[in-house]
């Protein structure tokens, strides 16, 4: 079974809701209480016991217990489940192995977009940046302007970004999804600056 559903087997809407909302009981299966979704004096929440969701008749607002987590507390799903399972005293698993490539990944992103940076600022700054920032000058942009938005230049003389990412051992497959070069038909790839 799925990690989500076994929390949500182990866990009663009818307590995470009442936490929120006061519930009466209005049905074998059925409570009853003030939305927490927007304002109203009569009661149209409703937290249906055996089928473990709510709606409200009002607002339309409706869904599971994960589902009223995330929209009763702002939170995601994954922080939603969380907080679910550590209430219930259910360990969460070891994050998949495709949670740790992910954010693996999005941090080698981050660390090339910040290299880019530098090799920008470095290129710009250097004496293969004299026709960028000759350029720049033209267009009314100063350093710094550049510099603030990052706009780099690099000349044939200047440093490749590419070659620069590919010195600092990041696989090509990740330069090439960092979107800072691109790739030819052909496969192979290329600066993009
Ligand atoms: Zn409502």
């Amino acid at each position: 079974m799925d990690f989500a559903e076994q929390v949500k087997g182990s866990v009663d809407i009818v307590c995470v809701v009442g936490e929120h909302v006061r519930l009466r009981k209005s049905g074998p299966y059925r409570y009853m209480g003030l939305c927490p979704f927007h304002q109203e004096k009569t009661a149209s929440f409703t937290v249906h016991v055996a089928r473990q969701f709510y709606k409200c008749f009002s607002c339309g607002a409706f869904g599971d217990v994960f589902k009223f987590v995330m929209e009763i507390e702002g939170i995601s799903f994954y922080e939603a489940l969380k907080a679910l399972a550590e209430r219930n005293g259910i360990p969460m698993p070891q994050r998949s192995q495709y949670a740790d490539e992910e954010s693996k990944l999005r941090g080698s992103l981050l660390a090339m977009h910040e290299i880019a940076q530098e090799t920008f600022r470095a290129n710009l700054n250097g004496p293969a940046g004299e026709t960028a920032r000759a350029y720049l000058a033209k267009r009314g942009g100063s350093r710094e302007t550049a510099e603030q938005f990052g706009i780099g230049y690099s000349e044939r003389s200047g440093k490749s970004l590419l070659r620069v990412l590919e010195q600092r051992n990041f696989a090509a497959a990740q330069i090439v999804e960092s979107g800072l070069v691109g790739r030819r038909e052909d496969g192979s790839v290329y600066d993009r600056f």
